[in-house]
């Protein structure tokens, strides 16, 4: 088994609360991590680092745990940047686009989507990302939501089944019959390659009775909960995904009181923060030039805040996580320290994962060293390649 040692980090972001400087992000100065068989097998002082056969030597830059990335639509064919500019010139977001990407899917190969994924996930990679969630949701048939999930599930262990995305225009006038696929035979088909459930519960995609139902027999199949939600404007979404016990309720950003008391009150079991993760995604809002989320009156309220890139070809294209730190940042009213937090530990809560988001020993050795000397560039330098190295797994990546 052959160890690596990541030494001289002037700043680490551990993550692990009440350790370091005591605050949430767990800041340690002049550090060290090794990395033995794909793991963190010791964090503490540099000056105490024990002997490993590598090192890596940071140059006393910061360090943190690398992105989790729990909102992501990967699996897709073509791109929408004419929409985007027809947006920009004024016409207003429907979400009606997401049916032009239906057809160029449906109508791709499985290695053009392969290779589609591939290049999104290196890209995100390459902007400090270690875990990225996908979704499926393009393809909206029982053939093509199964295939989008094979392909999915080859790049990442999160992987979410969304055939409850749109209405494909073959059941417009008969959603019904289209929720019914959904939980039937649909579910049946993807469920081998997904670990999640989600709805797209919005006026003009569905409804609360029928996202109730696709997502109850999405659980009794053995998938978690996880819920777009309150994107557009206001809706029962988020307090259904409280109801069902979801994971995280997505986008959040027309909430009214009852929503965040519903939020704030699913307490999770260890006590450490809330049940339901309110994911925020700004990128969407940046995207379709809308207000964003209140993230402010969420961690005021005490309900545990993610941040995600929502990546997708109609309302967020873009795979940067220090790009959505940043918009947090600047226009959410988080701070460095909060953004960052949700961009690392509250991405892994938001998928239920404890051994990813932090550094600490037994946690996957998966660690973004930056060029900066501390997390706070991330925000105060937006739009600047800050990522210096990625281990994933223990195994250093391409550098930028
Ligand atoms: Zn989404």
């Amino acid at each position: 088994m052959s160890s690596l040692l990541v030494d001289n980090i002037g700043e680490l972001v551990t993550n692990v609360a009440g350790t370091g400087d005591g605050s949430p992000l767990g800041l340690r100065r002049d550090s060290a991590v090794l990395v033995e068989d794909g793991h963190v097998a010791w964090v503490g002082p540099a000056r105490y680092a024990p002997a490993a056969d590598r090192r890596i030597d940071a140059g006393g830059a910061a360090a943190l745990p690398g992105f989790v990335d729990s909102h992501a639509h990967l699996v897709f064919a073509g791109d929408r940047a004419a929409e985007f500019a027809a947006r920009m010139a004024g016409q207003p977001y429907t979400g009606g686009g997401i049916r032009t990407t239906v057809g160029a899917t449906r109508a791709a190969s499985d290695d053009t989507l392969r290779a589609t994924v591939r290049r999104l996930v290196g890209e995100a990679m390459r902007q400090g990302t270690t875990t990225i969630e996908i979704k499926s949701g393009y393809g909206l048939t029982v053939a093509d939501e199964a295939r989008s999930l094979r392909i999915a599930a080859e790049a990442s262990e999160e992987t979410t089944f969304l055939g409850a995305h749109v209405v494909p225009a073959e059941y417009a006038d008969r959603p019904d019959d289209y929720v019914g696929l959904v939980c039937g035979p649909m579910l049946a088909a993807a469920a081998p390659y997904a670990r999640w459930v989600d709805v797209f519960c919005e006026r003009g995609a569905f409804d609360a009775d029928h996202a109730r139902a696709i997502l109850t027999v999405g659980q009794a199949a053995g998938l978690g909960v996880r819920l777009h939600a309150n994107q557009l404007g206001p809706g029962p979404g988020v307090r259904l995904g409280v109801e069902l016990g979801a994971a995280s309720v997505d986008h959040c950003t027309h909430l009214d009181d009852a929503d965040v008391s519903a939020l704030a009150d699913s307490t999770a079991p260890d006590g450490s923060g809330t049940a339901t993760v309110a994911t925020l995604l700004p990128g969407a809002e940046f995207s379709t030039r809308s207000p964003y989320p209140d993230a402010r009156r969420l961690l005021d309220a005490g309900v545990t805040v993610a941040l995600a890139t929502d990546c997708n070809p109609g309302s967020s294209y873009t795979s940067s996580m220090p790009f959505c730190v940043a918009l947090a940042v600047r226009e959410m009213r988080m701070t460095p320290a909060e953004a960052v937090w949700a961009a690392t530990a509250g991405g892994a809560r938001a998928l239920r994962r404890t051994d990813i988001g932090v550094l600490r020993p037994g946690a996957r050795a998966d660690l973004t060293i930056l060029d900066a000397p501390s997390h706070l560039h991330l925000a105060y330098r937006p739009g600047v390649p800050l990522i210096h190295q990625v281990l994933h797994n223990g195994v250093p990546q391409c550098r930028s």
